[in-house]
């Protein structure tokens, strides 16, 4: 994504302490999970240059804790006609008091309008009510998130084919996580069709979304304790290579700081 591109996406974190997105076009800015307490939420949009009070809507891609913490308090104070998008299984899940904002359900396969921004839900495979990732489209440019997914979906598959930007789990090396401390039953777990994505199954995916308008992969949701940075970006950008695709890879760290263009435009926060 270069200087001139229509869609800028911060990533304010990822990984299992809490998980949020930050989409942002010439006239919209969206959340995709809103993960860490309302109030670090808001400290991570200001450092990167983006007002909350602009967020008009969260889009939960699942219940876990994760990934909705701060999206009642962060709503209730910064934007309260903030729009707070999940599937009716989401809702359910969470529960009425975890989630706030104007409740907008969406069904996998669903899309809707935002703003100036196109938002497509597709169904991913996770120990979850009915969770789901996002393809999302403004300015000419999309991006897809898919991530807390065991496996790749058909449907996700289809939403994530000619992205701008790809940003896919990658959540765990498999030998690491074999031979790591957790507990046998976790391991199954996040090794299962409902856990999560390994660099491995990450890189397999991209020979299969990787195309020719593919301009940038960022690893999501990695794992402290089973996974390295250094290993998830290898894993991808070795197989990019081999597809013969020079595209620059970024792995979502905990703490953030990952941006895909500098702060400009409208949604300067003052
Ligand atoms: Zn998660
Ligand atoms: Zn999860």
């Amino acid at each position: 994504m270069d200087s001139t591109s229509g869609l800028r996406a911060v990533f304010l974190g990822s990984g299992s302490a809490g998980n949020c997105t930050a989409i942002v076009s010439d006239e919209t800015l969206v959340l995709v999970d809103c993960g860490f307490s309302a109030r670090e939420v808001s400290r991570r949009l200001e450092a990167a240059g983006l007002d909350p009070a602009r967020v008009s809507a969260v889009l939960v891609t699942h219940e876990h804790g994760d990934h909705v913490r701060g999206i009642e308090v962060f709503c209730r104070r910064h934007s309260p006609e903030c729009a707070v998008v999940a599937t009716s299984g989401t809702r359910r899940a969470a529960g009425s008091a975890s989630l706030g904002g104007s409740a907008q359900s969406i069904r996998p396969g669903d899309a809707l309008r935002i703003g100036d921004l196109e938002i497509v839900a597709f169904r991913t495979s996770h120990d979850a009510e009915e969770p789901v990732g996002y393809r999302i489209s403004g300015g000419g440019q999309t991006i897809g998130i898919a991530t807390d997914t065991g496996v790749l979906t058909p449907e996700a598959r289809e939403a994530l084919r000619d992205v701008d930007v790809l940003a896919i789990e990658g959540n765990h090396d498999v030998r690491m996580l074999e031979q790591g401390p957790y507990p046998y039953h976790l391991k199954r777990r996040i090794l299962s069709a409902k856990g999560h994505l390994s660099n491995a199954d990450a890189a397999r995916a991209l020979e299969v979304l990787a195309g020719d308008r593919l301009k940038r992969v960022v690893a999501m949701h990695r794992s402290r304790t089973n996974n390295t940075s250094a290993i998830a970006a290898t894993v991808l950008r070795e197989r990019l290579k081999r597809l013969g695709l020079a595209v620059p890879v970024d792995v979502a760290e905990q703490h953030g700081g990952i941006d895909t263009r500098p702060p400009q435009g409208s949604l300067l926060a003052p």
